[in-house]
This record gives structure tokens, C-alpha cells and sequence, in this order.
């Protein structure tokens, strides 16, 4: 069931703080054009189902040797096959290693081990040349024991179906541990999103969202914005499913523009919910607050930036940014105001005015209070995690850690404050913007930001609980609380049929 859209402004707060009122960020994407319906829905392709066995190879030989995924397809679009750590196994790992810590049974693990709907699509689009280019997209649904599927939805050249079924998993874990009625769902599409126009932009989008469009909807699975996809991007997948169905239906992605029944703060909520989390297990840990600690940011994009400008309104030093073509270094402070305005005219934070200039893996291991990894999975691995020398890690990307790197880090007394619980205030407040859709009642920004960091805080207050009592890491404690929630809504619900 849907209801209408109610176009809402921002409503700002006059009761904020300076560093509280964040201005509409730079980035935002501009008004959608006008609507292109596209219904030729084409044939899908269900593909084979996950395999539940563990790759046998072990996660330190994929550090050092790392595979060609072959579920990478070849097309136009991929040049060559991925050639990278799997973040699948990672995620995988993981799962055993707390469903050992557990004891849970070998049903019980391979029942959450399992994404239950995995889709392959195979689709033409008509570039601005006139010629047919074929793209290759996934969507995964993990876990939907607890409610309809959540996730985000990738444009990158890597992304593959292991990749999708690593991130849906993960999901499904965030929402769990941030007491969210949603299971995990990841997907993607192969291609670099600037080598195309807007107009293939939207084309790809839309044809993608067609193919997919079995598995989404409010009640089913909601995606949003991740690596290559922003506001811009939700606008036309809402719009393409409400074309489809004949009216119009907001609640089924988030992330969306405010003025198509998106919500007011999410642009900058995983960010904002990083610097919530670090702050707070800072001041636990070693009793420091923001101001002037200093921190390196890897990645400059939605999580990055809103990281790097919350943290640095709070008192923060942010002394190095990267993206993905290099690294600028001041160790007095960048100013990111400015940089902010290089980025926008050069695309890129490389040969800003007054730094040094780096490599993202010399950035990784600067000397810093606090590691922001904010750009991709599988950055800190077994090969440089010695060379790390941030006191805390603060995991804005999903799975920048390696199980192996997570090992060497606990050695060396590095706080790593996980994916699931750091990046988490992006999906609580896209939770936030379904609840508001599906009421078509929406909320002022103070309300929207007061009960984003109510729901971080109190479920970091659950983890810092279980950290304490069961002696263990961050990690280890998070997953314990997400994965124990959905067992027991599983066992509740018991096995259909
Ligand atoms: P984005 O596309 O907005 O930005 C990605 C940034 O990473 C860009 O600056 C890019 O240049 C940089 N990058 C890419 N490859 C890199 C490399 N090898 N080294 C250094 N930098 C590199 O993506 P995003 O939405 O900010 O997402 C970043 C991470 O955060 C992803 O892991 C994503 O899954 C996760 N995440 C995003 C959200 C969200 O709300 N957008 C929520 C939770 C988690």
C-alpha cells in the first residue's frame, strides 16, 4: 500500500548549534528532468543459487594471492575480470568466526550464511552514439526474516555478485544490530558512472530498475545510495517503479531528493553517525574528544566528505583526504571548505594548494588519532595492518577490514570500531525516510537527527555491554547482538513450511 507524496522543504532548525546546521551539501544532484517512462520489461535471468561452502583457500592466502571472482561477467562493460580479495569471503569468515563464539549449531549457520535471492540481469541500453551497449547488474537479498530487504545499490566497474552477497549480508547485520524491522540486500551494476552521460546515466538506471523490479518495492526490498549512485539516481528508480504501477510510490527507495519524498538529513547521516559513534567510544576508551585529534580520511565521497566535515566542525584535525587517484597531506589541517571547491573543479582532491601529496596506502598508515577508511572493502588487509599507526579505526566504508588485519590490529591495541555499528546512522535515517513515506508525514530536521543518534547510542550502549561482559572485540560483540536477533525471529516465526 502507498500513499501520495507530500513535497516537503528542509525545515531548519533554529534551535541547532552552528556545527548542528549543515547546509545543503555541494554535491547534490540537481532537480530530475522530466520523466521518461520505461516499461519494456525483458526476461531476467534467476541465477544458481549461493553456495554455502566456504572458500577453501584461507583469507591470508587471498591477501597475498588474490583470485579472479567467476561470477564476474565478461561483457563491454568489464574490460577484465575483477582481480581482488573477495569481500564475500570476508563476510563469510566472519559469520563463522561469532557463530563459533556462539556455539551456534552447523543448520543454524548455514541457514545465515545463505542469501536467499540472488538475481542476474543482462540488459541493452542505447548510448548517445546510437550504438547498444549490454551492462551486467545484480541484486541480493540476504536475509528477510526480519522484514523487507534494505540496501544499497553500486556503480563501479568491480562490482560483483560475491561483492553484492558480501554488502546484502553485512546489511542484513547493520539493521539487525540497529533494531531495524529490514533484512540485507545489496546490488550493482558494472560500469564506471563517469564515462557515461547523464542521459545514459538515467537510461541504465531506469532499464535496471525494470529488470530488477520483481524483487523491490516498500514491502519487499528498498534500496539507496552507495559507492556511484546518489540522490539523482533514487529519484529515477522511484520514479520508474511508480511508472510502472501507475502511481506514485516514494517508499521504495531512500535517499531520495527532499523534494520527491526524500527525507531531511540523510544526505550527510553516515557521516554525521560516524563522528556520533567515534566521538562517543573515544570519550569510553581514552576518555578524548574530538577536538583536536587528528584524522585521516580514506575516500571523499558521501561518506568520506560528510565525515571528514562533521568531525572537523566538532574541533577535529583532519590532516589527510584521499580518493581514488591519490592523497593530499597537511599536517596542520586541511581546509575543506576549500578543498571541497577543488574537488568540484578538478574531480579530484590531488594537487590541492599547500600539501603533500601521498598514496592511499601511505595514507593508511599515517601516525593519527583516528583511521577513517570511507571508500571501498578490503583496503586494511593482512599486508599493511602492522604498518597502521592509528590508535582507533573508524569504519565508514562496509568491510575495509580483512578478518587477518582485524587479528594484527587487536595485537596491537588498535580500537576498531566495525562497519555495522560505525557506518549505521546512512540506514537509520533511510528507515527513518520509509517510515516517513509510507505515512506521508514527514519529520522536522531536529527530530530526524535527535532519534538518529538516540538509535546509534543506545544500541552502541548494547555493544560496549556484551564488549564488557564477554571480554571481546567490538566486532565480535556487534555481531553477536545482530545475528542473535535473527535467530530469534527465526525461531519465532519457525521454518515454513
Ligand atoms: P562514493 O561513491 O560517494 O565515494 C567513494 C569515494 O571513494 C570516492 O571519493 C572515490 O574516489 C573513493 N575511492 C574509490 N576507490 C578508492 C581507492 N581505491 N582508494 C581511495 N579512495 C577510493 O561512495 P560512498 O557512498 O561514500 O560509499 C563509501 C563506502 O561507504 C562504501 O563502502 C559504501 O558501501 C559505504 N557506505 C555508504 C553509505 C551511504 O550512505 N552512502 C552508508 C553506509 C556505508
Amino acid at each position: 500500500m502507498t500513499k501520495k507524496i507530500v513535497p516537503i522543504g528542509p525545515a531548519a532548525n533554529p534551535n541547532l548549534t552552528a556545527a548542528d546546521q549543515l547546509p545543503p551539501p555541494a554535491a547534490q544532484s540537481s532537480a530530475p528532468p522530466a520523466a521518461q517512462h520505461n516499461g519494456n520489461g525483458a526476461p531476467v535471468q534467476p541465477i544458481e543459487p549461493a553456495s554455502p561452502q566456504i572458500d577453501e583457500r584461507t583469507i591470508e592466502q587471498q591477501d597475498a594471492n588474490p583470485r579472479i571472482d567467476e561470477h564476474h561477467p565478461q561483457g563491454d562493460t568489464t574490460g577484465e575480470p575483477a582481480r581482488k580479495a573477495s569481500a564475500w569471503t570476508v563476510a563469510q569468515t566472519q559469520l563463522d568466526s561469532v557463530a563459533a563464539f556462539m556455539g551456534l549449531s552447523d543448520d543454524q549457520r548455514l541457514y545465515l550464511r545463505t542469501p536467499m535471492r540472488e538475481l542476474i540481469v543482462h540488459f541493452p541500453v542505447k548510448m548517445d552514439d546510437g550504438h547498444q551497449r549490454m551492462f551486467t547488474g545484480f541484486r541480493v537479498q540476504h536475509n528477510m526474516t526480519k522484514g523487507p530487504t534494505k540496501g544499497g545499490l553500486r556503480y563501479h566497474p568491480d562490482v560483483t555478485l560475491d561483492e553484492c552477497r558480501a554488502l546484502a549480508m553485512w546489511m542484513s547485520w547493520k539493521c539487525s544490530l540497529m533494531n531495524l524491522p529490514y533484512g540485507g540486500a545489496k546490488g550493482g551494476v558494472i560500469v564506471d558512472p563517469s564515462t557515461l552521460s547523464k542521459r545514459e546515466l538515467e537510461k541504465m538506471t531506469r532499464r535496471y530498475t525494470t529488470e530488477t523490479s520483481i524483487m523491490m518495492g516498500p514491502e519487499r526490498d528498498i534500496p539507496a545510495p552507495d559507492v556511484g549512485t546518489n540522490a539523482q539516481v533514487m529519484a529515477w528508480i522511484m520514479d520508474t517503479i511508480s511508472m510502472h504501477r501507475g502511481y506514485s510510490i516514494p517508499a521504495v527507495v531512500t535517499g531520495k531528493p527532499v523534494t520527491v519524498g526524500g527525507t531531511v538529513g540523510r544526505e550527510y547521516a553516515t557521516g554525521l553517525g560516524v563522528t556520533y559513534i567515534t566521538r562517543a567510544i573515544l570519550k569510553q576508551s581514552t576518555g578524548q574528544t574530538l577536538d583536536d585529534i587528528s584524522v585521516a580520511v580514506q575516500g571523499f565521497g558521501n561518506v568520506g566528505s560528510w565525515t571528514a566535515r562533521t568531525m572537523s566542525e566538532r574541533g577535529a584535525r583532519i590532516v589527510a583526504i584521499s580518493d581514488k587517484f591519490g592523497a593530499v597531506y597537511n599536517k596542520h589541517g586541511l581546509d575543506l571548505r576549500l578543498l571541497q571547491r577543488h574537488m568540484a573543479e578538478t574531480g579530484t582532491v590531488i594537487d590541492f594548494p599547500g600539501c603533500d601529496k601521498l598514496s592511499n596506502e601511505e595514507l593508511l598508515t599515517l601516525d593519527v588519532d583516528v583511521l577513517v577508511p570511507a571508500a571501498l572493502e578490503g583496503q586494511i588487509t593482512k599486508a599493511n595492518a602492522d604498518q597502521i599507526k592509528a590508535r582507533v579505526i573508524a569504519e565508514g566504508a562496509n568491510g575495509p577490514t580483512t578478518p587477518a588485519a582485524d587479528d594484527i590490529l587487536r595485537e596491537k591495541g588498535v580500537t576498531v570500531i566495525p562497519d555495522i555499528l560505525c557506518n549505521a546512522g546512512g540506514v537509520v535515517v533511510s528507515y527513518f525516510e520509509w517510515v516517513q513515506g509510507l505515512q506521508s508525514f514527514f519529520w522536522d530536521e531536529s527530530a530526524v537527527r535527535r532519534n538518529m543518534e538516540k538509535t546509534l547510542l543506545d544500541n552502541l550502549e548494547v555493544v560496549m555491554g556484551v564488549t564488557s561482559r564477554r571480554k571481546c572485540s567490538l566486532r565480535t560483540a556487534a555481531y553477536t547482538i545482530a545475528v542473535q536477533r535473527v535467530l530469534d525471529a527465526a525461531e519465532l516465526r519457525g521454518l515454513y513450511p
